[in-house]
């Protein structure tokens, strides 16, 4: 349940912009105004974008908990992302059209779509507002409109921002400006190595899917213009969290917060503080779409998992660390997620949740909060959940109670998933879940009888099928599908 701000832990949040934990400060007393880089719709998102996005969950759902109207939103990016990041490159969403023969409005509803599918198997929260950037181009047009004349320039390929115009430009980034200038491509006539498009003009004698007219001529908008248009838009200025994955400290951001301040003729950065979750890596480097052979959601439920277990990784680690990911390391993920399902079940079968957790569980709800309060120390969260429910001597409807406050918090659907939901089913599996029933029946007869030649035949006829039998299984889960 929502506890009253005033007589708990302070909730602390690392800013990458002091790169210090500081005290949540709202703008608007009671209030949390949230925005987070959503994806670009270019093509699937892979699980380590899933990871910002679980983060960003986990933050309105702390915040929630803590008392405050989480007013939330992320942004589908269908239109002005680069293949770089700088303004190298082509528009991701054309390239993907052009080399897939759809159009990018196609591409991007299937896109933005799967994505969303993904977002619901892993309980991120809908926000209250999807913003759609080809939907606020008007609104980008009148934004760089009002900036043009005092921090940007024109030239041939389109209107540019001058960092220079704003104070302190980079300071999120913290990066020498030498660091980044390998990476950007020189665009000629740039008055200075970080000066990014805020508008790009399609080339004399082509055409592109997406452009709009603008007084800088046909074209389209830049993709940091965006979040600044959108964010401004939904949010007001200043608001309180801004979120993304690591990579947008670098560059994404730091235009951002050029954006706003000259939108706003303010020092203020648009947002108070500047959250971002670190990488999940595959052995080999990070994920990236562009380097291909990605691991998705769909491939985890292909291979047997639910996607709360890929939560559960998430949540086990700090998001401000790297996070190396494992089938390995899902599986442990999966069987700690199945133990905590069992026990919610097992106190179902006895009560329904009270009205109040009660003074038994008091303590631990503070130590759960306190952790969540110590920028977001879902780790630690965890393992007082755990020591929650395995309290001996407690009311279960009580125990219930707190479980579901602190799963609210957590979003792992501890209360709603069934233990039948958990097990362990690849695609390729072809014996139906009856027969496996069935053929186990038979065997723990023949079994009471001492007829182990019967009961052997049985087990060999299952594992024929890929039927694991796991008869002592500390779960209690008698089998599981295996490869095939
Ligand atoms: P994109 O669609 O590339 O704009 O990325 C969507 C979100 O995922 C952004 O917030 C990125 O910073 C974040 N992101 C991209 N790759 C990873 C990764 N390997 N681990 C965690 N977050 C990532
Ligand atoms: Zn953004």
């Amino acid at each position: 349940m929502a506890r009253t701000m005033t007589e708990t832990v302070p909730l602390k949040l690392f800013n990458s912009l002091t790169r210090q934990l500081e005290p949540f400060q709202p703008v608007h007393p009671g209030e949390a105004r949230v925005y987070s880089c959503g994806p670009t719709v270019y093509s699937y998102q892979h699980i380590g974008n899933m990871r910002a996005y679980v983060f960003a969950d986990t933050l309105g759902r702390t915040l929630k908990f803590k008392g405050y109207a989480l007013r939330h939103v992320i942004n589908i990016t269908d239109v002005g992302h680069l293949t770089s990041d700088a303004d190298a490159g082509d528009d991701k969403m054309e390239k993907a059209a052009a080399q897939s023969g759809k159009t990018a409005w196609d591409i991007a509803a299937f896109f933005t779509a799967e994505f969303k599918r993904d977002l619901g198997w892993l309980k991120v929260t809908d926000p209250a507002k999807w913003t759609v950037a080809t939907e606020y181009v008007p609104a980008m047009i009148d934004y760089a409109k009002s900036i043009a004349d005092k921090h940007c320039y024109e030239l041939d390929s389109g209107l540019y921002f001058d960092v220079t115009t704003v104070p302190d430009y980079g300071r999120l980034a913290r990066a020498a400006t030498d660091e980044g200038e390998g990476r950007i491509e020189q665009i000629e006539g740039k008055r200075h190595q970080a000066d990014f498009a805020i508008w790009r003009k399609t080339p004399p004698g082509e055409s592109r899917q997406m452009e709009w007219d603008s007084p800088w001529g046909r074209g389209a908008p830049g993709w940091h213009l965006e979040c600044s248009v959108m964010s401004s838009a939904e949010l007001g200025m200043p608001f309180d969290i801004h979120t993304g994955g690591i990579d947008h400290r670098e560059i994404h951001h730091p235009n951002e917060i050029a954006q706003n301040q000259a939108h706003e003729c303010s020092a203020h950065t648009g947002a108070t503080i500047w959250m971002h979750n670190n990488f999940l890596k595959i052995r080999d480097g990070k994920m990236s779409k562009s380097e291909g052979g990605t691991v998705r959601m769909q491939h985890l439920v292909d291979a047997g998992f639910h996607p709360l277990a890929y939560r559960m990784v998430c949540l086990q680690a700090h998001y401000r660390s790297e996070l190396e990911f494992s089938w390995e390391g899902l599986q442990a993920a999966f069987v700690r997620l199945k133990r905590l399902v069992m026990t919610v079940s097992g106190l179902r079968a006895q009560a329904e949740p009270a009205d109040a957790p009660g003074a038994r569980l008091a303590p631990y709800l503070e130590r759960f909060e306190a952790a969540l309060s110590d920028d977001l120390n879902t780790a630690v969260a965890l393992t007082v959940l755990e020591e929650a429910a395995a309290l001996k001597k407690t009311d279960s409807g009580e125990k219930l109670a707190a479980l579901a406050a602190m799963d609210r918090a957590l979003g792992l659907d501890l209360l709603t998933l069934r233990r039948e939901e958990l097990r362990i089913r690849p695609k390729a599996a072809t014996i139906a879940e009856a027969e496996i029933e069935a053929i186990l029946t038979q065997r723990k007869e023949a079994r009471a009888a001492k007829d182990f030649a019967t009961s052997d035949a049985l087990r060999d006829e299952l594992a024929a099928a890929g039927v694991e039998v796991m008869d002592g299984d500390p779960l209690g889960w008698d089998w599981k599908l295996g490869e095939g």
